[in-house]
């Protein structure tokens, strides 16, 4: 396969100093994400997960190593520069959704949008596209206490690709969900890889989640063990 990495962590630890000492939540660590690659990471509750992600997502800086995201060194980015990098750039869907309560499916698609410098009415276009394509179009108006679990996660994911990013983190996405729900989001990931070139990493101990995904990393004790 041509390599054509959107992603390469090299050497990437960090430890967090706490009153009894000091714990690696992640050893130096290798990672790297293809265009079009959609990678799970899988392992126990503690095991890293959240840290690496942190990590290459540039959320968390870490004690040792780089990440480079299209062609720039997140580590090496002002705290603005790594902003602008992830408003244009990166998508995220959490756990728990992080819907604002107050806005509408549509407005927290389109807001996204309007941040990027998109005029509003255009913004509103292509949001409630991207929410038809995700099966909301009936739901444009409805705000996240009148949605159901599902329906929430996949406004979340509206929200993720409207801006269509290169990369895409996605932490326990469907931990929240039924296995219905969460296969549709699984799909939905996988989908955005195949279709649109969207490197995706997803942090999940869900094992139904592994067989959507391109290529399954297991970590264990701040280790990536086991790459299938
Ligand atoms: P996972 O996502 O696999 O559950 P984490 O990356 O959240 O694992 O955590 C890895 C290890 O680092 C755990 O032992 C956790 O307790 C520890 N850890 C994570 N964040 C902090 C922090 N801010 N301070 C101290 N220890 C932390």
């Amino acid at each position: 396969m041509k390599r054509d990495p959107v992603l390469t962590a090299r050497g990437v630890g960090k430890t967090y100093v706490t009153g009894g000492g000091t714990v690696t939540a992640l050893s130096p660590t290798d990672f790297s994400v293809e265009r079009g690659e959609f990678v799970m990471v899988s392992g126990p509750s503690g095991s890293g997960k959240s840290t690496l992600l942190a990590i290459v997502s540039g959320l968390l800086t870490p004690d040792s190593g780089h990440v480079e995201v299209l062609g720039q060194d997140l580590t090496q980015l002002s705290r603005h520069q790594g902003d602008a990098l992830r408003l244009a750039s990166f998508g995220f869907i959490f756990q728990r959704f992080h819907l604002i309560p107050a806005l509408t499916a549509m407005e927290q698609v389109s807001i996204v949008l309007r941040r990027q410098g998109l005029k509003s009415r255009l913004a509103d276009v292509r949001a409630s596209r991207v929410l038809e394509d995700v099966g909301l179009g009936h739901r444009l108006k409805n705000r996240p206490d009148s949605l159901s679990g599902g329906e929430r996660q996949r406004v979340a994911i509206a929200r993720a690709l409207a801006k269509r990013p290169r990369l895409i983190f996605a932490d326990e996405p469907t931990s929240a969900l039924d296995s219905s729900n969460g296969r549709q989001v699984a799909e939905m990931l996988r989908a955005t890889a195949l279709d649109e070139g969207t490197g995706v990493v997803c942090v999940s101990h869900d094992p139904r989640l592994e067989a959507y995904a391109d290529r399954v990393v297991r970590m264990e004790d701040g280790c990536i063990r086991t790459e299938a």
